[in-house]
């Protein structure tokens, strides 16, 4: 068996492979891919100390990280099942989905998360070519053009708030009849002058040309007509998921949005049992807030290991 085993191989499972390993403990990772959304990510700017990276390339520098130290690194391999230890100080189980199953004293779950898609034509098409999805990431490559946000919950109308410095226009397009933020954040929204608000809006399909987003084709949900709005990005805000659906019925606790509950520390509800990054309810789902988050989980099984006697 492992002392740690981590689920997981984005940013937060790395760090914290980089940590326990360091600490001389025997560490596993079962990653089904490792690198997580990091494969999804073109450029990233935010990361401090590493002014320019692209996601591939960071992946592949983790994983040459991974290799530099004692690590058993599984890639591909789906964790389906989680089996807590029964007592304190005792194995847990995570069975994977090709039937083999790995145990250890200590796990750190960091399955992150996925943004939830429009499902429309166009989408898949222009990811990164102007469909974006993190505004904190890529709201600057739309310095002073035309953006619609998709989705009048608080991250959509947040976003459409934060891109509006920026941009030159923002449509913001939400499906129902009206805005679910916030109402101090609708307040300040209708205050932008640069901002139009679309309500019983329904987004048919994102169009280009040149490998590039040029508009998007809305639909009035009250009377069916249909318009096209011209723009260079389209930022979707519908939903980040989440990858806990394999650990329900394991007794471990769960936010309403199904995030892993941790404490300051990165603990769960079960001892020895250690959540980070995108998976857990901790907030602002980032490369650089994942790797601490990971690391610090990595430290506190540490101190559960060394406090703990096997059982
Ligand atoms: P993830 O990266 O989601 O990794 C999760 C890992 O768990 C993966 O290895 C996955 O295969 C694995 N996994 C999932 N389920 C299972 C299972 N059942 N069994 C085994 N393994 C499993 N952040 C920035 O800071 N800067 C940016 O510029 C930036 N741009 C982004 C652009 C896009 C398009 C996207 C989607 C995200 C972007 N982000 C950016 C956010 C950033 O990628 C995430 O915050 C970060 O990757 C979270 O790391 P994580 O390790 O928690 O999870």
């Amino acid at each position: 068996p492992f002392e740690v085993l981590i689920v997981g191989g984005g940013p937060a499972g790395a760090a914290s492979a980089i940590y326990t390993a360091r600490k001389g403990f025997r560490t596993g990772i079962a990653a089904e891919r490792f690198g997580g959304q990091l494969h999804d990510t073109l450029g990233i700017e935010n990361l401090p100390g590493t002014a320019y990276t692209e996601g591939p390339k960071l992946a592949a520098d983790l994983e040459r990280q991974i290799g530099e130290n004692t690590i058993d690194l599984m890639n591909l391999a789906k964790a389906v099942k989680l089996v807590p230890a029964k007592t304190e100080g005792g194995l847990h189980t995570v069975e994977l989905g090709n039937g083999a199953s790995l145990k250890a004293r200590s796990l750190i779950l960091a399955t992150g998360a996925r943004w939830r898609n429009l499902g429309v034509p166009g989408e898949a098409e222009y990811r990164n070519k102007g469909v974006a999805y993190c505004p904190h990431c890529d709201g600057p490559l739309f310095k002073g053009k035309r953006i619609a946000v998709i989705g009048g919950g608080n991250s959509g109308v947040e976003a459409a708030i934060d891109l509006a410095k920026i941009v030159g226009h923002v449509t913001l397009i939400e499906y129902d009849e009206k805005l679910r933020a916030d109402e101090v954040l609708q307040a300040k929204l209708r205050s932008l002058s640069n901002v139009e608000i679309v309500t019983s809006g329904q987004t048919t399909e994102i169009t280009g040309d040149n490998g590039k987003v040029n508009g998007l084709v809305l639909k009035d949900r009250a009377s069916g007509d249909e318009r096209r709005i011209e723009l260079e990005g389209v930022f979707v805000q519908i939903g980040l998921v989440p990858n806990t659906e394999w650990l329900k019925d394991s007794g471990l606790e769960l936010t309403e949005f199904g995030e892993i509950v941790t404490d300051e520390e990165g603990r769960t509800n079960l001892p020895g049992v250690l959540g980070a990054g995108d998976v857990t309810d901790v907030p602002y789902k980032q490369i650089v807030v994942a790797m601490g988050e990971g690391s610090k989980a990595g430290l506190s099984a540490f101190d559960y290991l060394i406090r703990t006697e096997p059982a």
